[in-house]
């Protein structure tokens, strides 16, 4: 084994799409797998679509083409809004996409004639979060707009909240994708065909019933990948979240002062460091630092060890009252949070294991 390490258990994620896309089914709502919280590791992928997940979703088209190189061929969808520089690739490696300008939609349109093909688009609307989408009372003239572009097919609006503004989801605004399709079915004489409602965060709508009906899309990554929600800081009902652990190594061990020895400046960072004096402790430097992950993204396993605090590439804990006996070369397991899972996916000095 090569520590740091990141150790995946793909059966449990199978088990958590598995009961994600069960629930939810059972509301006539699909659900897109959001594969960026892991860069879209293939092992990691394939577990999601053995437990269901029949479209995916991602942020970066990075991810998207590997996905494709390594031959996953379900629809897939970009998932931030696209940048005019990478429009070419959307044509040729995605789906479809959410999106919240004109501008590039028409850009997505002039590509997919070029090379022969039809992109779906979903329009994001903001219903109050103020991260992206149009304002509600401009989405109509806007489906006008689209409707006239060539190579593009309108799938759908979608919403997304919880991110930026920390609103959380309500029926009143789930409900407002639910009416804007119906105005935009009766004025266009279309049909809407998916409204996609939300994200981890907005699954507590569906267990106490106060999800808008025709919603009939959600979006998942955390719920799945964890079984976390850290929006409401809960686990999700019908999930496990021991999925994913983060092991490294112990590379000095020593009995040293709580506080400091000096006049202090600041840290590696630029913060004047704060300590607690607790006398002489134990203190283990283990091989992960900043550059791998933030140390408020990890928490040890044993709770008897404290994180006190980490460089770039140093982290020291408190192991003053371990049970276990710790010394150079132990093994010190992490549990993480989703922001934590997103660094350690993306340092590339994180081995990842899957079992
Ligand atoms: C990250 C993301 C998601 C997935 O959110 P989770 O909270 O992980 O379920 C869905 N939609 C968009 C637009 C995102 O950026």
């Amino acid at each position: 084994m090569k520590y740091p390490l990141i150790e995946i258990d793909t059966g449990k994620i199978q088990k958590n799409s598995e009961n994600i896309v069960k629930m939810c089914k059972n509301h006539n709502i699909e659900i897109m797998g959001v594969t960026k919280g892991f860069c879209a590791w293939p092992p990691v992928v394939k577990a999601m679509l053995k437990g269901g997940v029949q479209k995916l979703g991602d942020s970066r088209l990075k991810n998207i083409i590997n996905m494709r190189k390594a031959g996953i061929n379900v629809p897939i969808y970009l998932i931030r809004i696209p940048m005019l520089s990478e429009v070419e690739d959307i044509i040729k490696f995605s789906d479809g996409s959410l999106n919240s300008e004109l501008t590039v939609i028409r850009a997505l349109s002039d590509k997919a004639r070029q090379f022969n093909k039809t992109h779906k688009v979903i329009l994001m609307v903001d219903v109050g979060d103020l991260r992206e989408g149009f304002l509600p009372e401009d989405v109509l003239e806007i489906t006008g707009e689209v409707l006239k572009l060539p190579n593009i097919e309108l799938e759908g609006l979608g919403t997304n909240v919880g991110c930026y503004g920390g609103i959380l989801p309500s029926y009143e605004n789930t409900k407002i994708l639910v009416d804007l399709a119906k105005e935009i079915e009766k004025k266009y004489n279309i049909s809407v065909k998916t409204l996609s409602g939300g994200t981890t965060v907005t699954l507590t709508l569906l267990e106490n019933g106060k999800i808008a009906p025709g919603i009939n899309q959600f979006r998942i990554g955390e719920a799945i990948l964890l079984g976390t929600d850290i929006k409401n800081l809960r686990p999700v009902p019908g999930t496990t979240q021991d999925t994913m652990k983060l092991k490294t190594q112990v590379i000095e061990l020593k009995v040293k002062p709580s506080l400091p020895i000096g006049e202090i400046g600041r840290d590696a960072f630029g913060n004047v460091p704060r300590f607690q004096d607790k006398g002489y402790i134990k203190r283990a430097i283990v091989a992960l630092g900043e550059q791998d992950c933030v140390s408020s993204g990890i928490t040890p396993i044993d709770s008897s060890i404290e994180i006190l605090g980490a460089s770039s590439d140093h982290m020291i804990l408190d192991v003053t009252d371990c049970k276990r006996k710790i010394k150079v070369g132990s093994i010190i397991e992490f549990n993480m949070s989703y922001g934590g899972m997103l660094n350690l996916m993306t340092s590339k000095y994180i081995n990842k294991y899957e079992i």
